[in-house]
């Protein structure tokens, strides 16, 4: 169908609504996004782009703007806790040398997604809180200021707490995984080079990357725990309580975590995918479809895929009705088979049980020595998967 001139409204200006503004505005759509918050700005924090991700973005014309303010990934390393001793790396400089793996600084990557959509010509209209999401032959949306607006088609990028699944899906009552995290960004005196880096230890691991031009080193720690935290980005904690459920950790791990002055501390919590994620007039994208624990660091890159497919599904189809219908069908079992993907990873990085724990680590090791190929090979089909590519996208579902 022709996108030129259609009213589409995008609720949310995260990652994932700020993607989908600027790909419905290149196709010609009359686009309005509508952010709660009074900046679109983000928490001071690091994501990994990869590449299934970095295609979307680099389609949209955002891959040299994002090069200049990323740093570029060589290796994914996995090390023992105690003395940060490695037992695996992926080479990814050599093994997947045609592919790009990027650290970004979470406020950078909504600067430069947020200037682009700007300069295209969309509508941000910031303090905009939307209250209800209306499906129907003319979708609409109503804000908390009283106010109410229609549009031919309304996207639900709102994140975790989306009002616009609810309008599709109901309320769902989110589960406590057992697990929190913090997140942190520290100085990078120890000068650690292009690498991702897990800290592997019994029911806890410590992730840590380099950002802005290696100046800075993002850090996320988690721990398995019993007791529940509320569910949310901003729970500001005191560093001494990250530094004791960590202090057996040795190494670079250590040094990182005694630089800590600020952290954040958050309940990780495991959402059902959605059921439906289009109704008349309306469709979600990102955490609001299938939000995502981030083991495996594809949330973000998820909900860059979706805006992506949205709109060539939408272009693709007849009707607004068949686009929305090929959109979900080329992106749920995807979507689930991440997020599952995901979830096994946790408890492989917290073996505790000693002789398990060692046999898992010598056969990482063998891996690793004898066919390192494989183990970056393994991730073929998460990150080498290319919505963007004109030859499968009318056939690619959830492979
Ligand atoms: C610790 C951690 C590390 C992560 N690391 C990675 C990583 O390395 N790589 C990766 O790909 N992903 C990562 N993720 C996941 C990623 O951050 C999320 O999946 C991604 O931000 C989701 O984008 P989104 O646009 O769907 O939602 P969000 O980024 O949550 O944006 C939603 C927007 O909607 C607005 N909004 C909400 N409700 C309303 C309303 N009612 N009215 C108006 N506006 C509203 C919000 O203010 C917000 O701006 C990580 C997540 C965590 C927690």
């Amino acid at each position: 169908m022709e996108l030129s001139g259609q009213k589409i409204i995008v609720v949310g200006a995260g990652v994932g609504g700020l993607a989908a503004a600027l790909a419905f505005r290149q196709r010609g759509a009359d686009v309005t996004v509508l952010e709660q918050a009074e900046a679109i700005t983000e928490v001071g924090a690091g994501l990994q782009i990869s590449p299934n991700g970095g295609m979307v973005l680099q389609a949209l014309g955002l891959a040299d703007d994002l090069a200049q303010r990323s740093v570029k990934a060589e290796t994914v390393q996995l090390r023992d806790y105690r003395r940060g001793t490695p037992v695996v790396a992926l080479d990814l400089a050599s093994h997947a040398a045609d592919q790009t793996y990027l650290f970004v600084h979470r406020a950078d990557l909504i600067d430069v997604l947020a200037l682009a959509v700007r300069k295209a010509g969309v509508h941000v209209r910031l303090l905009q809180k939307v209250d209800q999401v209306a499906p129907g032959r003319v979708p609409a949306v109503s804000l908390a200021n009283g106010a109410q607006m229609q549009a031919d088609l309304i996207v639900g990028a709102d994140g975790l707490h989306s009002k616009a699944r609810v309008a599709l899906n109901g309320e769902a009552e989110p589960q406590f995984t057992g697990q929190v995290a913090w997140r942190a960004t520290v100085p990078n005196d120890l000068e650690l080079g292009p690498h991702a880096q897990v800290f592997m230890a019994p029911r806890r691991h410590l992730v840590c990357y380099p950002l802005r031009g290696g100046d800075l080193v993002n850090i996320v720690a988690v721990q398995e725990r019993a007791a529940w935290v509320a569910e949310g980005w901003n729970h500001q904690d005191d560093p001494e309580a990250l530094r004791e459920v960590f202090r057996d950790f040795g190494g670079q791990a250590k040094h990182l975590l005694d630089r800590v002055d600020q952290v954040h501390l958050w309940g990780l919590f495991r959402h059902p995918v959605a059921e439906h994620w289009h109704g008349d007039g309306l469709a979600i994208l990102g955490d609001a479809a299938h939000p995502t624990l981030p083991f495996l660091a594809q949330g973000a890159n998820l909900a860059f895929e979706d805006a992506w497919t949205l709109v060539d599904s939408l272009v693709q189809a007849g009707s607004q009705a068949e686009g929305l219908e090929l959109y979900q069908s080329r992106r749920r079992d995807r979507a689930v088979r991440v997020i599952e993907a995901a979830n096994g990873n946790a408890w492989k990085y917290h073996l505790s049980f000693p002789p398990l724990r060692f046999a898992a680590h010598t056969a990482m090791r063998v891996i690793g020595r004898f066919a390192p190929e494989k183990m970056v090979r393994q991730f073929d089909w998460l990150y080498r998967h290319d919505v963007t590519d004109q030859r499968s996208s009318s056939t690619q579902t959830g492979t």
